[in-house]
């Protein structure tokens, strides 16, 4: 039987609510198909283990990860803790000490669920956005000078390598090729970034020579933002810097009607290191401990996670299973059901048990 070893990090706040349902949901998988098994390993990773021990995690805690084949992370966040010690001590650690460089965000309307795009209905959109996930705006490249003086400067240069853009480019490119529509937006802002931008723009013309079966187009990031709210149809797979697709899978996962939706997958495409999963929302101090969080991002991600891992079949049972539930009108609060995450979670399993 095949096995894949799992490191689940649930951490902060409503992480500790859905990380244990999407377990609980692949365990129902894993026993439906018979023929793999997941051996799960959950650290006590976070906030909590901060206030314990000074740190986010253990000095080593990349060693111990580094054995496993996959990563199934909640979200970090404390209303004690500054956001810049939860988020670089522990996810942006492993994303970055792993070169989880491709940061993947489908987007879909699920059946059940609005979009409050009046004429978006569900099955209308299906979006993969490909953000680059270790360099551009966000390298931390920077200083600052002369504090407090009138004088004061601050700088924050982006930084684009050609290794850095082909491997997101070509990343991107073999997404798009595998997908029904074979079509690939590259965005950038090349008209007033003349230099990094441009690149981009060349690197994309290079690697699309190695995929013929693809049909690409650029388009301006800002131009980018109002097509997908006039002309959502017509995106597919986009391709995009740290900066400009962060902005863009917020907009993308607002159209979809939730964030407590939206899942993500930062891969290593390399397979060098073991690639990191989680829904996109954080810790969500305003309903942690309720019991009410949306499973449904989480229960994506580990569908994504499985398809990483090979285990296309139960990927599918998975994703069947969450829209036959979200299509039952079994929703959470934020999309204005009563069901409580237990609720979902049962209704998940009870799908993945009965289906053929
Ligand atoms: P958030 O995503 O935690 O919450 C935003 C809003 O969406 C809240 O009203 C919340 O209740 C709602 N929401 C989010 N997920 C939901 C779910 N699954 N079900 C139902 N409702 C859901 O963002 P925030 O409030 O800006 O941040 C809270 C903390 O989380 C901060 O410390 C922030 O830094 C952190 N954060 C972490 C990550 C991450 O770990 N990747 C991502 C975003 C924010
Ligand atoms: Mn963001």
């Amino acid at each position: 039987m095949r096995s894949h070893r799992i490191a689940a990090i649930p951490a902060d706040g409503i992480g500790q609510e859905v990380i244990p349902a999407g377990l609980e949901v692949l365990q129902a998988l894993a026993e439906r198909s018979g023929d793999f098994r997941l051996d799960v390993t959950s650290f006590p990773w976070g906030s909590d283990f901060y206030r314990q021990t000074g740190r986010m995690m253990p000095e080593d805690g990349l060693e111990t990860l580094k054995g496993f084949d996959a990563i199934f992370f909640g979200a970090v966040g404390d209303k004690e803790l500054p956001d810049d010690i939860t988020l670089w001590g522990l996810r942006l650690k492993i994303c970055q000490g792993f070169d989880q460089y491709a940061n993947i965000r489908p987007t879909r309307v699920l059946p059940g669920l609005t979009s409050p795009l009046r004429e978006v209905a569900p099955g209308d959109i299906d979006w993969v956005i490909v953000r680059e996930n270790s360099e551009g705006e966000y390298a931390g490249h920077g200083g600052r000078a002369h504090r407090g003086h009138p004088e004061e400067v601050a700088t924050e240069t982006a930084i684009f390598t050609r290794a850095g853009v082909t491997r997101i480019m070509r990343t991107a490119f073999e997404i798009a090729a595998l997908r029904p529509r074979k079509l690939l937006t590259v965005v950038t802002k090349s008209n007033a970034q003349k230099h990094g931008m441009v690149f981009w723009d060349e690197i994309a013309a290079e690697v699309a020579r190695d995929f013929p079966s693809v049909t690409w187009e650029k388009e301006l990031v800002d131009a980018m933002a109002a097509r997908m709210v006039r002309r959502p149809r017509s995106i597919d797979t986009v391709v995009a810097t740290n900066l400009h697709a962060d902005i863009l899978s917020d907009l993308a996962g607002a159209v979809a009607g939730s964030l407590g939706v939206a899942p993500t997958a930062n891969l290593d495409p390399s397979r060098r290191f073991p690639s990191m999963f989680e829904p996109i929302h954080g810790s969500a101090f305003d309903i942690a401990g309720k019991g009410v969080a949306n499973p449904v991002a989480t229960f994506w991600t580990a569908a994504m996670m499985l398809e990483h891992l090979g285990e296309a079949a139960a990927a599918n049972r998975l994703m069947t299973a969450v829209e036959r539930v979200c299509a039952d009108g079994v929703l959470t609060a934020d999309l204005g059901g009563t069901a409580r995450t237990a609720d979902v979670t049962a209704a998940v399993c009870a799908a993945i048990r009965g289906a053929n």
